[in-house]
């Protein structure tokens, strides 16, 4: 399970950012905040004075809080009564505050928070994530905003529903409860060591969410590459880095191939070329726009013709035996990209020449794939000009950035999933498709 720490001060926008993220991502958030101004509001009910610890302690026993999804949205229970409205009030933000210092109260809410992240992907918000909760968070960020920016925010939304507030009381408060919320012995509100702090002070909502969202794919794809055992780089030997380095050459030229983006190619790890398809040739231009070497499936018939058959194994191809269906070609797809070498592929799944690609039909084969091999995706456009000679046909193959594996934002996988996920990689084909062009 991943989990996602985001730790900060009220107001720096952190449930509102982890929402976004995790609506994108497909995990799921919890507030933490949420369960605390739950337990405050039961004090709060109870008559429990905020100076009264002893008093907080006691009823503690007799609080119970559940957390429930209810169309995605995390929903509050006290003691069977749904409360998730009723927490949003400066009082009981006050209670919260108060009865989130007392370390009994942090114990009794400690496995409940726990065994959220052991059974999801999650997006945790609140003040001790990275540090207590989810100290081994795969993704740690502090967000954080100045007082003022947090204040003038606050101030805003306020205004904004009609009511009439001072910008004053609530900078007050703020600092206020930034002062509880550091000062205190337990549970200090801090920066984990190896959380990335984001200040969003001169961010608007936009600019946050993006900024998050680019901590979180990045720092999930370098984890990934370094827990990555270095495998034998199959690209760095034999024929193939040869015929690479002094062939390639002069296939492009004769071929008239074309690369654009070739800064985009990723260097290491499994990787799933994806481009359009409308001739046989698109393997060969492509195999000669990248630096890795390709691998991709072909029919096993054609390993059975001479010549032929020594061309594509060169090139990289690996036999399907269509009679045996997909399981065999998906294993050996799944085995080669565990290998952590490229496989192309190819979402319309045959070619179509002449026909507009935005207009084709896409397989959800590749999200499948994507989905069970957890590699990353290359999208290319391959973009062919008319002429009457097909093979002196210009061809221009756009490399375009990578598409993380983590931004498919997969839950269970499943059809759907795959086939929102192979969308993804065509739209981002086609958005390649008037990249370069030759003025
Ligand atoms: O985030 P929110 O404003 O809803 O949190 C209410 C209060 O709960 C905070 O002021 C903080 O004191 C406390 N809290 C905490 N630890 C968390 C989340 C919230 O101490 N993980």
């Amino acid at each position: 399970m991943i989990g996602i720490a985001i730790d900060g001060p009220s107001g720096a926008g952190k449930s509102t950012i982890a929402k976004a993220l995790a609506k994108d991502l497909g995990y799921i958030y919890v507030d933490t905040g949420a369960i605390y101004r739950t337990v405050g509001l039961y004090m709060q009910r109870k008559g429990v004075s905020t100076e009264d610890k002893e008093g907080i302690e006691n009823n503690l026993p007799d609080v119970k809080v559940e957390l429930k999804y209810e169309d995605g949205e995390q929903k509050m229970y006290l003691c069977d009564e749904e409360v998730s409205g009723l927490i949003r009030t400066p009082l009981i933000a006050k209670y919260a505050s108060v009865v989130s210092a007392v370390p009994k109260v942090r114990e009794f809410l400690f496995d409940m928070q726990r065994s959220l992240a052991r059974e999801n992907n999650v997006i945790m918000d609140g003040r001790d994530i990275g540090t207590v909760i989810l100290p081994d968070a795969d993704v740690k960020i502090f967000l954080t905003a100045s007082a003022e920016a947090r204040a003038q925010r606050r101030v805003d939304q306020l205004v904004e529903k009609g009511e009439t507030v001072s910008y004053d009381d609530i900078l007050a408060s703020i600092k206020e409860r930034d002062a509880r919320d550091s000062g205190r012995d337990v549970a200090p509100l801090k920066a984990a060591d190896d959380a990335v702090t984001l200040d969003t002070s001169a961010l608007n909502l936009e600019e946050s969410i993006a900024a998050a969202k680019k901590i979180v794919v990045d720092t999930l794809s370098k984890k990934k590459s370094e827990s990555k055992v270095k495998t034998k780089d199959k690209n760095k030997s034999g024929f193939y880095m040869w015929a690479r380095k002094y062939l390639a050459p002069i296939i492009k030229f004769c071929m008239r191939v074309k690369t654009y983006g070739s800064e985009n190619e990723q260097e290491s790890g499994a990787l799933i070329v994806c481009a359009n398809h409308t001739a046989m040739l698109d393997v060969l231009s492509l195999a000669v726009s990248f630096k890795r070497q390709l691998r991709y499936l072909a029919k096993k018939e054609l390993f059975k013709i001479p010549l032929l058959s020594q061309l594509i194994t060169a090139l990289g191809a690996y036999a399907v035996d269509r009679g045996t269906g997909d399981v065999a070609a998906i294993k050996k797809t799944l085995s080669i990209l565990e290998d952590e070498e490229i496989v192309a592929m190819f979402p319309q799944g045959t070619r179509h020449k002449g026909v507009d690609p935005a207009l084709t039909e896409v397989k959800h084969g590749v999200g499948m794939m994507v989905y069970r091999s957890k590699a990353d995706v290359q999208p290319v456009f391959v973009r062919v000009k008319n002429y009457k000679y097909r093979f002196l046909r210009k061809k221009e193959v756009i490399i375009g950035k990578p598409i993380r594996y983590e931004e498919f934002g997969f839950t269970n996988g499943g059809k759907e999933e795959y086939e929102r996920a192979a969308k993804l990689v065509f739209d981002r084909i086609l958005a390649l498709r008037y990249e370069g062009l030759d003025k």
